[in-house]
This record gives C-alpha cells, structure tokens and sequence, in this order.
C-alpha cells in the first residue's frame, strides 16, 4: 500500500496519479516527448529494463507497455491543469483589481490624508506596482491556487476513476 499523499487538503484516493501530474505536465507542455516505454496500465515512463511500474507496481510481463500516453488520459492530466491555472490566473486578477482599487482610492482621498498631492501619488504609485505584486501573489498562487488545486485534482480523479472503469469494462468483453 502506498501512503495517501496530502497536497493542499486534498488526499488523492490514486497515489500513482497525483504523483504522475508533474511527469505528464512536462508532456503536455511539450517538454518532453510523448514517445517511449511507458507502463499499459498508468502510463509512468519505464526505464529500458524495468520489469515493475515504480508508481502502479504493474508488472510489465502482465501487461505489455505502450510507446506513447494515449490522448485520452492526457486530456484527464490536462483537466487538473487547466482548472488549476484558471483559479491562479483569475485570483491574480483579483489581486490586482483590489491594488487598482486602492491606487484610485489613494489618488482621489490621499491628499487629504497626508496633506502633499505628490507624496499621496507617490504612495498611490508604490501602493499599485508592489500592491499589485504582492497581492496578485497572494490570491493568485497562494490562496486560489490552493482551491484550484484541489478541485483540478478531485476532477481529474474523477475522471481517471471513469476511465479504469471503460477500461474494465473493455477488457472484460
Ligand atoms: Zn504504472
């Protein structure tokens, strides 16, 4: 048995899968080729000589290994990535809504504030790029990222749980 890994509050009921998302990123990013030995039941990469899958512990001589992922489960890889990064990119924006909010509210009352127009830009400035920085950060990558995470990967078990079941299905005629 393999320990459940936690990420984010999230426990993935497949290991294997969670622990392939970063090999299948690359993948998908086009970093690496889709062609190789890869294991026929989890799609992992296989060394030349590897008899025994390091993430699913598939034995090869059970199930032949394939040349490439198929399409179809790097469309379930490609799910957890895209929702994850609509969450970063859309809490980044929040982010940097809020600082634009802060930028005009010091512009319009910062005088008033500190008594000198050009010290309250100047703030009002400061307040927009390194506000905007930090906070587009925070709701991006930190906050949503951790939401986006979480449901991206729940997704993509869903599906990949879909998938072995067509398959089983498949294989048992
Ligand atoms: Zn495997």
């Amino acid at each position: 048995m393999t320990s459940p890994e936690e990420v984010a509050g999230y426990v993935s009921p497949y290991p294997y899968v969670q622990r392939l998302q970063d090999r299948m990123d690359e993948i998908l990013d086009r970093q690496v080729p889709n062609s190789g030995r890869f294991c026929g039941f989890c799609f992992a990469r296989l060394a030349g000589d590897t008899e025994r899958c390091p993430y699913c512990r598939t034995e090869t001589a059970d199930l032949a290994t394939v040349e490439s992922v198929p399409r179809e489960a790097l469309l379930i890889y490609r799910a957890k990535k895209r929702t994850e990064e609509r969450w970063v990119y859309g809490g980044a924006m929040l982010g940097l809504l809020i600082a634009a909010g802060v930028f005009v509210a010091l512009v319009v009352y910062g005088t008033d504030l500190v008594g000198s127009r050009s010290i309250a830009l100047g703030i009002a400035f400061l307040a927009l790029i390194g506000g905007g920085y930090v906070l587009a950060q925070l709701f991006g990558p930190l906050i949503c990222g951790q939401v986006g995470y979480r449901r991206g990967s729940r997704k993509r078990d869903e599906l990949w749980a879909a998938f072995l079941e067509k398959r089983g299905s498949e294989d048992g005629g």
